[in-house]
């Protein structure tokens, strides 16, 4: 019998998360002056040591016991390899994969959630505010503040909390309290209802209200949380990539190719760091981040400053950005329709450390039906992007004859999303692209924005 997976015990989980803010330089954020802010001006929205991790350069950070403790409800992960899929395809590429499908919401959200919420519990704070699009987030947080007694409050993107009822049942089934955004609960909300009432929502629209709720509490105690693009959710993805890494060397395995499905960039972030490092220091590993061709923020946005939210209450960020206003094609990996990415990610594929690729809809389904017809498991409609490019790679391996090593990060599973594959079958899922109209809005939209500098940091 072939070793289909490998296996950690749960005392050689990794002990600390990798920071690639050691490693590499980045562009700072930057205030409504135009001047870097300061770490204090974050104190209103985030807890301070959260904060800190999050300007920090050291290499590596403990992981707390008492977020290990949690983890370990479902860590480590295995890492499996795709054997059934391999044998498929007919390649000579060996292709794993680290499963974050076995969380108790699905997918890797909850290795930063769990983290989140206890810095914030540590801190003092008792309630949560966050975003969701298809609701994985507002799942991955609910679970984390329960386990740590706090209250959480989700703002949902409109056309998915009317379309995909099940993740907001359960939030409800771990206490978070989950409503539709735009809401009248705030400003930044009732002023796109009155341009807007039918408006479908956004990630952007719903981040501003997540934070202008959190700002508003006066009592202090309440604090905003986010599930992707910053540095310490990257960090706490880490745990990913580390694992995986422990898991090839105890079979002799080295990927030559590292791939992930980036939306904000966190699950891809997880397991390409760790082989970043390395790559620094001198190895060769090819390493893909893959975003729909819908909401193409790497392969078609400009490398500029842009707020993370429509209101703008965000700093400028130094990263790939399609606009702080633009509302993404209804593409059913709603995880993957946000108009920016990472900043450490976005810096990384500016200076060509990492090749970003796009691929569409039809093509992601069609793969994710091939892994879950070999496989088994259903994937997560995100995930699916990450499959499509690792079909292909495999491909490229048999037409080339190379016994190529593929590592992917399987991010969730799909089995709240099956409506989506009842669509695809049904013949009624569409690819979308960039309309030039829409090239044009984000190119006006980020006109007079700075421009991040490279910096050969790598
Ligand atoms: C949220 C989500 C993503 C996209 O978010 P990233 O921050 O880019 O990782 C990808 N896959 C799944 C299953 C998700 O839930």
């Amino acid at each position: 019998m072939e070793v289909r997976k490998v296996l950690l015990n749960e005392d050689e989980m990794p002990r600390q998360w990798y920071n690639i803010l050691a490693d590499i330089k980045m562009n700072p954020p930057l205030g409504p002056d135009g001047k870097p802010i300061k770490p204090e001006d974050l104190a209103p929205v985030f807890p301070m040591n959260l904060i800190e991790q999050e300007v920090s350069s050291e290499r590596w950070i403990d992981i707390p016991e008492d977020v290990l403790n949690v983890l370990s409800i479902w860590r480590p992960a295995p890492l499996v390899r795709a054997i059934s899929l391999e044998k498929a395809l007919n390649t000579p590429a060996r292709i794993y994969f680290k499963n974050e499908g076995l969380s108790p919401p699905g997918s890797h959200k909850p290795n930063t959630a769990v983290p989140q919420a206890y810095y914030n519990k540590v801190f003092g704070i008792k309630r949560l505010t966050t975003e969701t699009g298809a609701g994985q987030w507002g799942s991955a947080l609910s679970f984390a503040c329960c386990q740590y007694g706090i209250e959480c409050k989700i703002y949902m993107v409109r056309i998915s909390f009317d379309q995909k009822p099940y993740r907001k049942s359960l939030m409800s089934v771990w206490g978070g309290n989950c409503v539709a955004s735009p809401s009248t609960e705030t400003k930044a909300g009732r002023d796109i209802l009155e341009k807007d009432p039918d408006t479908p929502g956004s990630l952007g629209i719903a981040i501003s209200e997540a934070i202008e709720e959190a700002v508003a509490d006066e009592s202090g105690q309440t604090r905003y949380s986010l599930g992707s693009v910053l540095n310490h959710v990257m960090l706490h993805q880490t745990i990913i990539g580390l694992e995986a890494k422990k898991q090839m060397e105890k079979i002799g395995e080295y990927p030559d190719i590292v791939i992930g499905c980036a939306g904000g960039g966190s699950n891809f972030a997880g397991i390409a760091y760790p082989y970043i490092y390395d790559k620094i220091n001198g190895k060769e590993v090819a390493i893909y981040p893959v975003e729909p061709t819908a909401c193409p923020t790497l392969t078609q946005a400009q490398f500029a400053y842009d707020h993370g939210d429509s209101a703008k209450y965000t700093p400028l960020l130094p990263m790939h950005s399609l606009g702080h206003t633009f509302v993404p094609a209804p593409i059913h990996a709603g995880g993957l329709r946000y108009h920016g990415m990472a900043p450490t990610v976005s810096q990384l594929a500016a200076e060509g450390l990492i090749e970003s690729k796009a691929v569409n809809q039809v093509a992601a389904y069609d793969a994710g039906i091939l892994m879950a017809r070999t496989e088994g498991i259903v994937p997560a409609p995100e995930t699916n992007h990450a499959l499509a490019c690792v079909v292909d790679e495999a491909k490229k391996a048999k037409e080339e004859g190379k016994e190529k090593v593929i590592l992917f990060c399987f991010s969730g599973h799909g089995l709240i999303d099956l409506a989506a594959y009842d669509r695809y079958f049904a013949g009624e899922l569409k690819d979308y692209v960039l309309t030039q109209d829409e090239k044009r809005r984000f190119e006006t939209c980020l006109e007079d924005h700075p421009r991040p500098q490279m910096l050969k940091s790598c």
